[in-house]
C-alpha cells in the first residue's frame, strides 16, 4: 500500500487486513482455550504474531498520518483515520532503547511466570505438616477453616508470594520507568493511565483521593462494628480473621434460587426487559467446566461490529459482532448457578456494549488497548450489580419450583453484607495507591526492602491494618498488561453508582425499557472514539465523581433494608419479563467443546435454544 493512496480505500484495506488477522487468531485462541479437535498452539502463535506484526507496523501508521495530513478525507472518513492513528500509536515503537527495554521486560517477566508456576506455595498445617496447593485455596481456607491455626497459616503462605516476587519485581519497575521516562511520561504509572483514559495520574489521584477520603470514616466506624457484632471480637480484625467472620450461611441458603440450567434463560428475559438488543450478533457459549479447558472464564470477539463501507461506491454493509464467552461451571456444586448467571450478566454486557459500536471501522470496538478499561468495565459491571438488587431478585431468583427468593433471606444477605461492603472499596484502591508510590520511588531506592516495607504500610494506611489479600500477592501487579491498571476498576464503579444514581432517579432500573437504549446511545455507539469521561458526562449529565458511590456505601442499614423490602414487594407482584425475546436480535449457540447443545437459529428461537439446553444439562449430559 503507497501513502498516496485515497483515504476511502486505505480505510477499506486496513479494515479488511485487521479483521481477517484479528479473526484468524481469535479462532485460534478459541480453540486452544476450549481443547477442541484439531487446535494448534502454532497456529495460535503464528497467527498472534501476525496481529502484532499488522497494529507495529510504522508504515501503516505512516500511511495514516499521510492521510489525515493529505487533506482529501471526509469528515467521517477523519474520524476512522484518527482512531487508526490512535491505535497504531499505542503498538508501533520506533526508539531502539525502548525496544530492548520491552525486550528485556518481556524476558523477566516470561522467566518468572515460569518461576512462579513451579514455586511451592501452599500452608503448614500443625498436624499434617506442609500442605501444598495454589493460592485460590489458600484464600479459601482463610474464608472458610475453622481452625484458627490453619488460617493464619494460609495467610503466611500468601504473604510467601512477596518474598519470592519482589526481586523480580523491583527490575521490572525500573526498567518500566526507564521506558515512560523514554517516552516523556513522568514514571510508568502515569504512562499507562495517560494511554487507557486519556487523562494522566494526577487527574486520577484527585478522583481517588475525594472517594478515599470520603470513606475513610465508613471504614473506620465498620472496622469497629465487625469487633463488635463477631464472637472473636478485636481479632477478627486480624488478617485471616477477617473473611472468616464475614463469611456468612446466605450465599449457600441463596443457591437454590440460582438453578444453572436457568442461567441462560433468565439472562435473556432480564435483557430483553431492559430492551437489550446485539444488532444481528451471534454468541457462542460455552459455560461448563470439564478437563483441558482454559481455567479461566473470558469474553472474546473473533469479529469486531463495523459498517464495511465500499470504497468505491459508499454504500455501508452492517458486520454484525461474534463473541465467544466461557464460564467454569460445575452444575452440581453449590454456588454453581450463582456464578453462571453473573457471569452471563458481565460477560453478556461487555458483549452488549461492543455488539453495538456502530463506526465504520473494527478498530472502535476492538476491546485491546487504546481501548478504555474503564468505560468496557463500568458497561458489563452496571449490568452485574442488578442481580443484588431485591428489584431484581423479586422478579428472577426463583426455585425449581418457581417459588421466589423469601424476603427473610434476601434481608439476611443485605445484613450480611451492607455493613461491610466498604472493605472491598478499600481494598481495591489500595492496589493503586500502592502502585502509584512504588512507580514514585526513586531508582536507587526500589530495593526488596523497601518494596516489601511500602506494601505493608499502605495496606494499613488504606485498609487500616494488614491485608487478607497482601498487596504483593495481588497478580496484576507483575505482569505487562495488568500493572498499573486497577483503576480502571475503580473509575468503572465510580461511573456504575453514578449511573445508577442517574437512572434511579428517574425510577427503576430492573425492567425499564428505556434503559438498553439509553446505554446504547450515550454508552456503546462512539466504541473508544470519545473519552471515558466524556461518555460519563453525556449520560449522567455530571463530572465523574464518588458522590453517589460513597453515599450508598453511606446509607443506614435500616433504611437500606426498608427500602429495598419496598422494591422486593413490588418485584413478587409484578414477576419476571414475559415479553417477546426477538429484541435480543443475536443468534445464540450452547456449545460444549466440540459438542452443540442448541442453536437458536436451528432450534427456533432463543427460548427454544434454552429448553433444549435446560434438558441437557438436567440430563447430566456434560458427564459424557
Ligand atoms: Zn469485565
Amino acid at each position: 500500500m503507497t501513502a498516496g493512496s485515497a483515504p476511502g480505500a486505505l480505510i477499506a484495506e486496513l479494515n479488511e487486513q485487521y479483521d481477517a488477522r484479528h479473526r484468524a487468531f481469535e479462532d485460534n485462541f478459541w480453540a486452544t482455550k476450549m481443547a477442541l479437535q484439531g487446535c494448534s498452539t502454532e497456529a495460535l502463535t503464528r497467527t498472534k504474531l501476525d496481529l502484532d506484526a499488522f497494529l507495529s507496523d510504522a508504515g501503516h501508521l505512516k500511511a495514516v498520518e499521510a492521510a489525515i495530513s493529505g487533506g482529501a478525507a471526509t469528515p467521517g472518513e477523519l474520524k476512522v483515520l484518527e482512531i487508526m492513528r490512535k491505535t497504531f500509536e499505542t503498538y508501533v515503537v520506533d526508539d531502539a532503547r525502548v525496544a530492548e527495554l520491552k525486550a528485556q521486560l518481556t524476558a523477566i517477566e516470561s522467566e518468572l511466570d515460569a518461576k512462579r508456576g513451579s514455586m511451592r506455595l501452599g500452608f503448614e498445617d500443625p498436624e499434617k505438616g506442609f500442605v501444598e496447593c495454589s493460592s485460590v485455596r489458600l484464600r479459601t481456607e482463610m474464608r472458610t477453616n475453622p481452625d484458627e491455626r490453619i488460617r493464619k497459616a494460609a495467610y503466611e503462605g500468601l504473604q510467601g508470594i512477596g518474598t519470592f516476587v519482589v526481586e523480580d519485581l523491583c527490575r521490572m519497575v525500573k526498567l518500566r520507568n526507564e521506558v515512560a521516562r523514554l517516552s516523556g511520561f513522568v514514571d510508568y504509572y502515569d504512562m499507562s493511565v495517560t494511554q487507557a483514559e486519556g487523562f494522566g495520574k494526577q487527574k486520577l489521584f484527585e478522583m481517588m483521593d475525594d472517594l478515599r477520603g470520603r470513606t475513610d470514616g465508613t471504614m473506620h466506624k465498620a472496622r469497629e462494628y465487625l469487633a463488635k457484632k463477631s464472637p472473636l471480637g478485636e481479632d477478627a480484625l486480624k488478617p485471616w480473621n477477617t473473611g472468616f467472620s464475614l463469611a456468612g450461611e446466605t450465599d449457600r441458603k441463596m443457591d437454590p434460587y440460582f438453578p444453572f440450567e436457568d442461567a441462560v434463560a433468565v439472562w435473556g428475559r432480564s435483557f430483553a426487559a431492559l430492551r437489550i438488543g446485539y444488532r444481528g450478533a451471534t454468541m457462542n457459549l460455552d459455560l461448563l467446566d470439564r478437563k483441558g479447558k482454559y481455567s479461566n472464564g473470558f469474553c472474546h470477539w473473533p469479529v469486531c461490529a463495523y459498517n464495511r463501507v465500499d470504497a468505491e461506491k459508499g454504500d455501508k454493509t452492517w458486520v454484525p459482532s461474534v463473541a465467544n464467552f466461557t464460564s467454569l461451571a460445575s452444575p452440581t456444586v453449590v454456588g454453581s448457578g450463582n456464578t453462571a448467571l453473573t457471569t452471563l450478566l458481565h460477560e453478556g454486557g461487555h458483549a452488549a456494549h461492543f455488539a453495538n459500536v456502530v463506526q465504520d471501522s473494527p478498530l472502535f470496538a476492538q476491546e485491546r488497548p487504546p481501548f478504555s478499561v474503564a468505560l468496557a468495565e463500568t458497561q458489563s459491571m452496571f449490568l452485574d450489580s442488578l442481580a443484588d438488587d431485591a428489584a431484581w431478585l423479586g422478579r428472577y431468583a426463583k426455585d425449581r419450583e418457581g417459588r421466589p427468593v423469601p424476603w427473610d433471606l434476601v434481608e439476611e444477605s443485605i445484613r450480611a453484607k451492607h455493613p461491610y461492603a466498604v472493605f472491598d472499596v478499600r481494598a481495591m484502591i489500595a492496589v493503586p495507591y500502592f502502585e502509584k508510590a512504588l512507580y514514585e520511588l526513586p531508582d536507587a531506592e526500589v530495593t526488596p526492602a523497601n518494596v516489601l516495607a511500602l506494601a505493608e504500610r499502605m495496606e494499613v494506611e488504606v485498609q487500616g491494618g494488614p491485608a487478607g489479600r497482601p498487596l504483593m500477592s495481588v497478580p496484576h501487579i507483575l505482569s505487562d498488561e495488568a500493572s498499573c491498571y486497577y483503576h480502571g476498576y475503580v473509575l468503572a464503579e465510580m461511573a456504575v453508582r453514578q449511573t445508577r444514581a442517574h437512572f434511579l432517579a428517574q425510577g427503576q432500573i430492573v425492567d425499564n425499557p428505556s434503559i438498553g437504549p439509553a446505554l446504547a446511545e450515550s454508552y456503546w455507539r462512539a466504541g473508544n472514539s470519545e473519552p471515558f469521561l466524556d461518555l460519563v458526562v453525556n449520560l449522567t449529565g455530571k463530572p465523574l465523581s464518588s458522590d453517589a458511590w460513597a453515599d450508598a456505601l453511606a446509607v443506614p442499614l435500616e433504611d437500606k433494608v426498608r427500602a429495598e423490602k419496598a422494591d422486593y414487594d413490588a418485584a413478587v407482584k409484578t414477576g419476571p419479563y414475559a415479553g417477546p425475546l426477538d429484541v435480543l436480535d443475536m443468534r445464540v449457540r450452547l456449545v460444549h467443546g466440540d459438542e452443540t447443545i442448541s442453536d437458536s437459529e436451528v432450534d427456533g428461537g432463543f427460548d427454544a435454544a434454552c429448553a433444549k439446553f435446560k434438558e441437557w444439562v438436567k440430563a447430566g449430559k456434560y458427564n459424557a
